[in-house]
């Protein structure tokens, strides 16, 4: 097996049943007899996987070494970005999308590498039906309210019909380029589309995760017809039902960029908290 000395931090529910607490005493063993050596790329159906952390990226850290071919390994659903910005990633049903300005969609190579990325393995243990002609706020309200737990992570898919929804997309920065996410927000071009049907795809992360992912929710979105994505800013269903499908997860797997010389560096610029891509 081969394994790799790497910096990840598991934070874990400890309320986990017994076959689930057998399985990580296990890893946690392991990890110990190897002297902290580990296989990371084995994989959990419980846990999100980060890549990175939002502050990194609110301070100018577009680089990671991190390729979609093994992020794949890690998830069949999420969301994320491309070094220097060169598009919105959206995962759904094990297919890696590259939103590329503005809304276009095509498939990730394999090959090409993130900076950012929330993804799991998606099995929902929770679908519902909500009200249609709701804003995407009242959406999440409509959520928030069925989820078992304000302080647990949940994988979130909706689907239906949206009567428009604002999306923003990611502009090609130069490979020097540490512009912050609050600053590129103001240029960052954003799209409206009318009376589409697709998957608005993410998750609801606990407000203690404000540094580590956007929260309440951080959504991305692409169509049924593949012909558009784009991180979700804004929007509204249409007047047919919205169908949720959410899938509990017991913690959080965060993985750090190994060789990105800019994430070793302090992060002096002050937080711009809800600024996220
Ligand atoms: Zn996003």
């Amino acid at each position: 097996m081969k394994t790799i000395k790497t910096n990840v931090l598991l934070i874990h529910d400890l309320s986990l049943n017994y076959a689930l607490m057998k399985k990580y005493t296990i890893l946690i063993l392991s990890i110990l007899i190897s002297g902290f050596n580990f296989d990371v790329w084995a994989q959990s159906t419980e846990t999100v996987f980060h890549y990175s952390v939002m502050d990194a990226m609110r301070h100018g850290v577009y680089m990671g070494d991190l390729a979609v071919g093994k992020l794949r390994k890690k998830g069949d659903f999420g969301l994320g970005t491309f070094n220097h910005l060169d598009g919105e990633m959206v995962a759904l049903d094990g297919i890696y999308y590259r939103v590329i300005p503005i809304g276009q969609v095509v498939q990730a190579e394999d090959d090409r590498k993130v900076p950012f990325a929330a993804v799991a393995q998606f099995t929902p243990d929770m679908v519902f039906e909500i009200d249609g002609d709701l804003t995407l706020a009242r959406m999440q309200e409509e959520i928030v309210k069925r989820l078992p737990s304000f302080n647990k992570p949940f994988g979130i898919q909706i689907h239906g019909l949206m009567a428009e929804i604002q999306l923003g997309g990611a502009l090609k920065l130069a490979e020097n380029d540490t512009t912050g996410l609050a600053k590129l927000m103001e240029t960052r071009p954003v799209y409206h589309v009318s009376g589409i049907s697709g998957t608005l795809v993410g998750f609801y992360n606990p407000t203690f995760m404000d540094n580590i992912d956007l929260t309440p929710f951080h959504l991305h979105f692409i169509s049924d017809d593949r012909s558009v994505g784009g991180h979700v800013i804004s929007g509204r269903s249409g007047t047919t039902k919205i169908k949720v499908s959410v899938d509990t997860k017991v913690g959080y797997e965060l993985l750090f960029p190994e060789s990105s010389p800019r994430f070793q560096k302090e992060w002096n610029t002050g937080r711009a908290s809800q600024s996220a891509y």
